[in-house]
């Protein structure tokens, strides 16, 4: 049995945004500050056609509008806002700024890159950020001041009593919401689900083509305090007036008072990106739900084949499940990497997050440590945890295939003996 659709798929950009897209070559105004030709319909009244908003300052409006929050910053990835908001908080060189032992590479980098040291905290085999080690991390560091809270796969960690150690003791928040665009938070104590990205001080999404939205590459930081979007937004790029032209912003004033301090890292989201972004986000829940609907097939396909733990979310949580990964328990090393070997030959492509060449694993992380961590938890749990995505195009007959060529091959691969495996 061989499986032969491609996982990596991504979603297609709607015909509203090639249509933007087009409209926006013709037109040149692929710079954020080049005001946009719209036709007379569209303008704003009592707006001239020079102070017309770009693409990509209608989108950030937009985004605050979907997500709840007062200021946006679009960006040309996630890595960059991570950073920036980490230098809008205020790390300096060789500060220490916990984050998760799992996650993407492109998280401890964003801290190097603002020239912070990451201080790496386990996880759970929920994927979840471990909260006793967080707590024993703070003993052991009561010099680190950040705390950037990485949501792999869109998988939320306690983020209520998280940010509840945070404040207790003089810790600022960053989320790290790259994958987890549309996932909504609810507090025991209110009546309504808010979403995800309201915990910290900023929290950062992407628009990389694996992620919720997708514009190949794009990034946009979300925050409610106004000194961190004015400080981003400066940072990002946005030089003598230009901030104006944000709809997104707080006053005028505090720009004018701290811009001849800020750096232009020029890191600001092209035209062109936010064009192709726009008409995505009113789409979004529609397809959270068919991503959803997927996902629940998945769990209960899942459901009771040997070797295989799925993991459990927060009751807080309202999840996005556009990827499925499960733990592989009572397996050897040799089973596991069989296991993995035989499945790419069916056509399954699946990955291991802590294998040899993952760039999820930490220890292909060099470059932010001296001395490799010692995370004996989190290795455990991610050299036995698998994760693909599961892409629009597939439907409940590809779903069935896939946990049927995964259950026969578990199977196959713990009751055969190493040297008859390959009979
Ligand atoms: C994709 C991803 C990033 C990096 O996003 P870019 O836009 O590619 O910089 C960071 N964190 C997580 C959890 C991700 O999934």
């Amino acid at each position: 049995m061989k499986f032969t659709k491609p996982f990596s798929t991504p979603d297609p950009i709607p015909e509203k945004g090639i249509e933007n897209a087009n409209a926006l070559m013709e037109s040149g105004h692929l710079f954020r500050y080049n005001p946009l030709d719209i036709d007379e319909n569209h303008r704003p009244t009592g707006i001239s056609q020079e102070k017309l908003y770009s693409e990509a300052s209608l989108l950030e409006q937009e985004f605050c509008e979907y997500t709840g929050h007062k200021y946006a910053v679009a960006l040309n990835s996630c890595g960059s806002a991570m950073f920036l908001a980490m230098k809008a908080a205020g790390v300096e060189h060789g500060d220490g700024v916990f984050t998760n032992a799992f996650t993407f590479t492109a998280v401890p980098s964003s801290i190097v890159h603002a020239g912070g040291v990451p201080v790496y905290l386990e996880c759970n085999a929920d994927y979840l950020l471990d909260i006793e080690d967080f707590k024993q991390k703070i003993k052991q560091n009561p010099e680190v001041r950040y705390l950037l809270l990485s949501y792999m796969r869109g998988h939320i960690s306690d983020v209520g009593q998280i940010k509840a150690i945070c404040d207790d003791n003089d810790i600022c928040l960053i989320e790290d919401c790259a994958h987890s665009l549309g996932v909504r938070w609810k507090d025991e104590d209110s009546d309504e689900a808010s979403h995800i990205g309201h915990h910290g001080a900023a929290a950062c999404f992407s628009a990389q083509s694996n992620k919720l939205i997708n514009s190949g590459e794009g990034g946009i930081l979300v925050t409610n305090d106004p000194a961190i979007a004015v400080y981003s937004i400066l940072a990002a790029g946005s030089y003598e007036q230009l901030y104006q032209q944000h709809l997104a912003r707080p006053k005028n004033e505090l720009f004018e008072e701290v811009k001849r301090d800020v750096p232009n890292f020029s890191l600001r989201m092209s035209n062109l990106t936010a064009s192709i972004l726009r008409p995505q986000i009113p789409e979004l829940d529609e397809k959270i739900s068919s991503y959803n609907d997927m996902y629940t097939t998945l769990e209960e396909l899942f459901d009771g084949i040997q070797h295989v733990e799925t993991p459990e979310i927060l009751p807080e949580v309202s999840r996005v499940g556009d990827s499925f990964q499960f733990n592989l328990v009572g397996m050897t090393a040799g089973e596991i990497q069989e296991f993995l070997d035989h499945s790419h030959e069916q056509g399954i492509e699946m990955q291991i997050f802590g294998h040899n060449d993952n760039a999820r694993y930490f220890r292909n992380w060099k470059y932010s440590y001296h001395e490799t961590p010692s995370l004996p938890q989190t290795e455990e749990i991610i050299t036995a945890a698998c994760d693909f995505r599961i892409p629009l195009t597939f439907n409940r007959s590809d779903l069935s295939m896939i946990t049927e060529i995964i259950r026969d091959l578990l199977n196959h691969v713990t009751t055969s003996s190493p040297s008859t495996a390959h009979a």
